[in-house]
């Protein structure tokens, strides 16, 4: 299942991402252009914008939470999916690009030598370079989706 968000759903989008889903923000927030491009590209709309009409052919789900986290909880129980631990990180979450893993040689000099030292698999995104490593970060981020799967 793959997604598109309106513009208001920013965070939603990086937490859906982090959580391996497929997950593009829309390129304006014309009710008339989010609905085309969803359709070009097979997305479901998430928005919480309640000009977006139910279109005809395509799937809308509208968000009644604020809160990001309490989102992801919404969306996983109203369209029946779930973070998939080992999908967790798979994806660039500024650009939703699937991360590749990288030779560690090759990034030497571009993350911090405490990192370099003690992580051994590393990915990056093809699209904007960044480098991704499973940090404290990582596991803190994985914990806090283990308690969103089980709500
Ligand atoms: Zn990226």
């Amino acid at each position: 299942m793959k997604f598109l968000l309106t513009k208001e759903l920013g965070r939603l989008a990086k937490w859906l991402r982090i959580c391996g889903f497929d997950a593009e923000y829309a390129a304006d927030n014309k009710p008339a252009s989010v609905i085309v491009a969803a359709l070009k590209s097979d997305r479901t709309i998430i928005t919480r914008n309640h000009r977006m009409p139910q279109g005809r052919g395509v799937a809308i789900m509208h968000v009644k939470a604020e809160e990001a986290r309490e989102q992801l909880v919404e969306v996983c129980r109203a369209l029946h999916i779930s973070p998939e631990p080992a999908a967790m990180f798979s994806r660039c979450i500024l650009c939703n690009e699937v991360l590749r893993i990288v030779d560690k040689a090759s990034i030497k000099e571009r993350v911090p030598e405490y990192v370099f030292e003690t992580h051994d698999r590393f990915f990056m995104c093809v699209k904007c370079s960044r480098i991704y490593w499973q940090g404290t970060h990582w596991q803190s981020v994985a914990e806090a989706l283990r308690s969103v799967a089980a709500n």
